[in-house]
């Protein structure tokens, strides 16, 4: 059995302000880095001792350079670093069995939600797939999903647990809440020696579960009505002049796809165009 991670950061044990995922500020963000690797290997551990026989980890956090190969057991393979076409889901077509995403964040927009944004905070207001607000937990859900690939576990602060259980109306996906917020950026914490239990063991359930039942759930139908609304007109401005787009206000673009990868590979490109709007 072949486990998918897609690990991000803000999401980790004890991660609570933007300077500790950000390399500019090193010493706060080598915490970040300690963190993640932190519940990645609890996760890891959990999904061997449920039976995984190979894991691909997919680095998902900002220039995704993040987790230190030197830190991982055997059987495990790393995908380390950017461009990468499916960004978070890079590697989810590799014949996997099933998808972990661990140390995720709620979406931009969330209440008492650590770090909450959707790929870009400086960019991104917010995003609708076929009409649902969706975060990085439902984007990335939505390539998993279209490739066979059920997501049987999400693990991060209270709200993005919350949000997956909104997301998935599902019962059967675990989750794992390693803090609690009381803003964007403080939380209730757990320490690590608690939080790796209770991953590993989030782990171990959530493959029993896919063991058990086959979670065959389409989240989203083809084709994909994908809307994108920025924090600035300027940045609209910019996105908006591609061809075969469709300007809906001042500050939002929609666009019909007709597979999930593309839905990431437009609002990729979509942060990456805005950001260049200088106003
Ligand atoms: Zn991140």
């Amino acid at each position: 059995m072949k486990i998918y991670i897609s690990v991000d950061m803000e999401g980790a044990t004890g991660v609570v302000n933007p300077l500790q995922v950000r390399a500019e500020s090193p010493s706060e963000y080598a915490f970040g880095c300690k963190m993640q690797l932190h519940d990645l290997k609890a996760v890891i551990d959990g999904a061997f001792e449920g039976g995984a026989t190979e894991i691909l980890v997919n680095d998902s956090h900002a220039r995704m350079i993040n987790v230190d190969v030197s830190q991982l057991p055997q059987n495990v393979r790393l995908i380390s670093g950017n461009l990468k076409p499916l960004a978070m889901a890079e590697g989810i077509k590799d014949g996997c069995d099933c998808a972990f995403f661990v140390a995720y964040h709620a979406m931009a927009g969330s209440f008492n939600a650590i770090l909450d944004h959707t790929v870009s905070s400086k960019t991104i207001f917010s995003v609708k797939l076929n009409g649902t607000l969706v975060g990085e937990t439902g984007l990335n859900a939505a390539v998993c999903m279209e490739s066979k690939v059920p997501v049987v576990l999400v693990t991060g602060d209270k709200a993005v647990c919350e949000e997956t259980k909104m997301l998935f109306d599902n019962e059967r996906i675990v989750t794992c809440a390693v803090k609690e917020g009381r803003s964007n950026s403080c939380a209730t914490l757990l320490p690590p020696e608690e939080t790796y239990q209770l991953l590993k063991d989030a782990a171990v359930r959530a493959l029993k579960t896919f063991n058990s039942t086959y979670i065959s759930q389409d989240l989203f139908e083809c084709p994909y009505n994908l809307e994108i609304t920025f924090r600035q007109t300027s940045q609209c401005d910019t996105v908006s002049y591609l061809p075969g787009i469709k300007r809906l206000d001042g500050r939002t673009i929609q666009v019909q796809c007709d597979s999930a990868d593309k839905v990431w590979r437009w609002v990729d490109a979509a942060v990456t165009l805005a950001s260049s709007a200088t106003i």
